[in-house]
């Protein structure tokens, strides 16, 4: 991992080389920040950099033995510790570690849970980890003059493993560094807060995202920018909104049918409308309702206010240049009313089809309004 790899946080990339570039490294080192930021690709980019026996312009080569193991995530010097099922060690869960940090350069605790296949259970650092870390933090040094144990979400350990963690963590030995990566600090016990180094990652910024989504998913820049703005700084979230893009288009064009019908009065139309929604699942019902409340939304500030404020993808926008002026200060308020109490009798298992079409057609009074 490169410190390029990663989108934003040109401030934190800097203190870190400075740390190695300086000799001047914490003995533990705390990395915390919203997701979607790519803490656990800096910690990986700080420990190869570290690693690193050719490292030039402020990267780890990428070339040298050290770099080639980190790679491959077979680096003898650097350990990862992270939350796990079934009172177990993060050891036996290697091999869906390196799938998860494969398959994921921005990494979340639901992603974790779903290569676990545990989207029901709550992974956890369980105490048993606590003899493996100072088992290994004792071992010497293979390959590298420090080992590195990346400690992966310290929220979710329990209090025994922190409690037996506190020693090492406050005296290892010369050549250990722990690096904690955590997604909320305020949860991390304060017995281990206290003993680390804090370095902040900021939510990154909105053209950055962009940039990613247009170079690592191939998004062309309009979409990438107008998806970028939705994530407000998370890539995990721009990556999963991207996701449900067919569906957010699909509810696109059934929000600009119902719109057309309302505003022509056509009610058999709406009534086939309704017909048609009514045919997604409860759930993907209630997905629709609050899409067309966003966009509602958009259009209202579209109509009044700052174009640019306006969180719309093109063709959203292409549609509300003509749209928008029919959202105005007279109905906004009613419409939201009418989607809001949809919403509430679709998840309250009212009838789907009757509901919609009630809806619909207090949607078209409201239009002329
Ligand atoms: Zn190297």
């Amino acid at each position: 991992m490169r410190f390029s790899d990663i989108y934003g946080n040109e401030a934190v990339k800097q203190r870190l080389r400075a740390m190695v570039d300086d000799d001047h490294i914490p003995h533990a080192l705390l990395l915390h920040g919203p997701t979607g930021t790519g803490k656990l690709a800096m910690a990986r980019a700080f420990a190869q950099y570290l690693h690193c026996t050719d490292r030039h312009d402020g990267e780890p080569c990428g070339k040298c033995p050290n770099c080639l193991a980190h790679q491959s995530l077979n680096h003898a010097d650097t350990y990862f510790v992270f939350p796990v099922i079934k009172q177990g060690t993060s050891d036996k869960y290697i091999a869906e570690w390196r799938d998860f940090l494969t398959r994921y350069r921005f990494e979340s605790y639901q992603r974790w849970q779903a290569v676990l296949k545990s989207e029901n259970a709550q992974p956890m650092i369980y105490v048993t980890e606590s003899e493996s870390i100072i088992h290994k933090m004792n071992l010497a040094a293979f390959t590298a003059p420090y080992k590195v144990m990346i400690i992966w979400l310290p929220e979710k350990m329990n209090e025994g493993c922190a409690n037996k963690l506190l020693k090492i963590i406050e005296e290892p030995s010369s050549d250990s560094i722990f690096v904690l990566v955590s997604d909320d600090e305020s949860k991390v016990l304060p017995t281990i807060y206290s003993r680390v180094q804090r370095v902040e990652m900021k939510p990154v910024p909105t053209p950055e995202v962009a940039r990613y989504l247009e170079e690592a998913e191939a998004i062309d820049p309009d979409t990438a920018m107008a998806l970028a703005a939705i994530a407000e700084g998370d890539i995990v979230a721009a990556e999963e909104s991207l996701k449900l893009d067919s569906e957010q288009r699909d509810f696109f064009t059934q929000f600009v049918d119902l719109m057309r019908k309302a505003y022509s009065r056509d009610f058999k139309g709406l009534r086939q409308w309704s017909e048609k929604v009514s045919d997604y699942k409860r759930e993907k019902c209630c997905r629709f309702l609050e899409a067309s409340a966003r966009l509602l939304r958009e259009n209202f500030i579209f109509n009044v206010g700052d174009r640019s404020l306006c969180y719309l993808r093109p063709e959203e926008a292409k549609f509300s240049s003509r749209f928008a002026p029919f959202i105005n200060e007279r109905n906004v308020e009613a419409m939201a009313a009418e989607l809001d109490s949809a919403l509430r009798d679709i998840r309250g298992n009212a009838n789907a089809k009757i509901v919609l079409f009630h809806f619909s057609l207090n949607i078209a009074k409201l239009i002329k309004a």
